[in-house]
């Protein structure tokens, strides 16, 4: 069986203890993988330290490290084969959307190698007796912590950006899915980075993540995951005063207007809510329908579902399994309690009778106040619900304690804009679940988190502002 390695001070550190990794699609053990000790952890971190003092990133020109991103990101379409098979069969998706994570990955340090060198300040004018401006500082050390349904193209939507600034980073995987991240470490790995620049460990969440959130090397906190997580990392994060960037949870709703394309959006539910078997952050989880489409929508939907092709990643199926038997568990004690408060099951809310970890794709139909319509299931689940106004819809959608993304249909542009500009959330689609890409601007508001990923902005997530005043001295 493989066993796969930390990455601590530019070498892969074999550890006392070890995690097993399983395969979701056969419910078999996979692999094994180091898990990192504290002192495992302080090595890191104090690597990192060292790297940022010694201004190894930071104080070379910003196109060397351009260079450097450029490297990296050829390297890593080199492992898109090898790599996808191993996030295949870790994590349970489909072997393409494995090979894309590499891909995205790819994309973003080519997208970030482009900024590198224009992290230009502002010259601010104060009359003649003053020249002032502003300059964008690396944070240090930036501490990233990551969650395991994306961990190779969320791994490189944070650490991208942060080397491109300037910082070293020491990341901590999750210990469920983290193979393949050390492929994407590996690749990186040949691109030139100073040594300390880069940190790979794996760990319980409750150990290391929580040490390295609190350590006093921490100079900035990423953080991809759960909300009580989110929660408690800020707490930690508290007493440092460290600043955080927090992607967490969501639960997102599509409005569909009376003239929604059938078409257009049926393509939209099934990339929305069964891609990765519904474990996305951005998911399609809550479907608002106009009462005039309600019942076409509602069977159309239904019978999308039932289509759908389930089996393991390899296969190339429609549908792939969970990630654990622990979320297989927790997304069919959802839809039971959905079904305890009146919801009706119209297609799916079963375990199939397959080795690994599946449920059936399932669409319910509840009321906008249940536990269903409510919390992140995180998984293949889709709640549907009539409205009767616009503003009724909007205040449906509006009404979680969430605020990552949302959707609407229609063919007027006049009333899509409209709503969507009413939509609590980072991201707002129009007529494609899932427009947009690594270079549009993605994060939440509300429980949903904050701070930017993606697109130009994120990069200013990873620096603050000095502002430089000087008096001149006048004849
Ligand atoms: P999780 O919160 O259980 O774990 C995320 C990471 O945090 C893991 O690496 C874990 O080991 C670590 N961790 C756990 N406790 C910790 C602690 N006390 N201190 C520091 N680190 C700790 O989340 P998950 O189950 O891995 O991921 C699913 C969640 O992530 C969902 O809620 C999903 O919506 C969210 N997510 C959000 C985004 C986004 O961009 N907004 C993207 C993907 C996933």
């Amino acid at each position: 069986m493989t066993h796969f390695l930390n990455y601590i001070d530019g070498q892969w550190c074999d550890a006392d203890r070890s995690l097993t990794v399983m395969n979701p699609g056969t419910a078999e053990v996979y692999a094994t993988v180091a898990q990192a000790s504290i002192a495992d952890a302080d090595r890191a971190m104090a690597a990192a330290r060292r790297c940022v003092n010694e201004g190894l990133l930071s104080d070379v020109r910003p196109a060397i490290r351009s260079q450097w991103m450029l490297k990296a990101a050829a390297a890593i379409r080199e492992l898109v084969d090898e790599g996808g098979l191993i996030a295949c069969r870790e994590n349970g998706k489909s072997l393409q959307d494995a090979k894309d994570e590499f891909l995205e990955s790819a994309r973003y340090f080519e997208y970030y190698a482009g900024m590198a060198d224009k992290l230009e300040g502002t010259s601010i004018p104060l009359g003649k007796n003053y020249i002032d401006f502003t300059q964008y500082v690396p944070f240090g050390v930036s501490v990233q912590i990551v969650p395991w349904n994306f961990p190779v193209s969320i791994c490189a939507r944070s650490l991208a950006p942060a080397l491109a600034a300037g910082n070293a980073v020491v990341i901590k995987s999750p210990e469920i899915s983290p193979l393949a991240m050390t492929l994407l470490i590996k690749a990186i790995e040949k691109a030139g980075f100073p040594q300390g620049a880069i940190h790979l460990l794996c760990g319980k969440g409750t150990e290391i993540g929580s040490h390295l959130v609190q350590h006093p090397e921490v100079d900035q906190i990423v953080f991809t995951g759960s909300v009580p997580t989110g929660q408690r990392i800020l707490q930690d994060a508290a007493h440092r005063a460290t600043p955080s960037v927090m992607e967490l949870g969501g639960k997102s709703a599509a409005i569909v207007l009376r003239d929604a394309d059938l078409q257009t959006l049926l393509k939209s539910v099934q990339a929305g809510i069964f891609f990765n078997a519904g474990q996305v952050c951005s998911a399609m989880s809550r479907l608002l329908v106009h009462k005039t489409r309600y019942e076409e929508v509602k069977a159309a939907v239904v019978a999308m579902a039932e289509g759908l092709v389930i089996g393991q990643g390899e296969s190339q199926p429609d549908m792939t399994p969970l990630i654990s038997k622990e979320q297989q568990t927790r997304v069919l004690a959802m839809i039971e309690q959905a079904r305890q408060e009146g919801a009706k099951i119209l297609t799916g809310g079963y375990a199939p009778e397959l080795s690994g970890y599946f449920v059936a794709p399932t669409v319910i139909e509840a009321t906008p106040d249940m536990q269903i319509a409510q919390e992140e299931v995180f998984g293949p689940v889709l709640v549907i619900t009539p409205f009767e106004t616009e503003q009724q819809a909007i205040d449906i959608a509006n009404g979680t304690v969430f605020g990552l993304v949302a959707g609407v249909f229609g063919e007027s542009l006049n009333q899509t804009l409209r709503v969507a500009q009413q939509l609590r959330g980072g991201q707002v689609f129009i007529n494609e679940w899932f427009a947009g890409g690594i270079e549009t601007p993605f994060g939440g508001v509300g429980l949903s988190g904050f701070g930017r990923e993606k697109g130009q902005e994120a990069i200013y997530s990873y620096v603050h502002t000095r502002n430089i005043a000087i008096r001149l001295q006048l004849d």
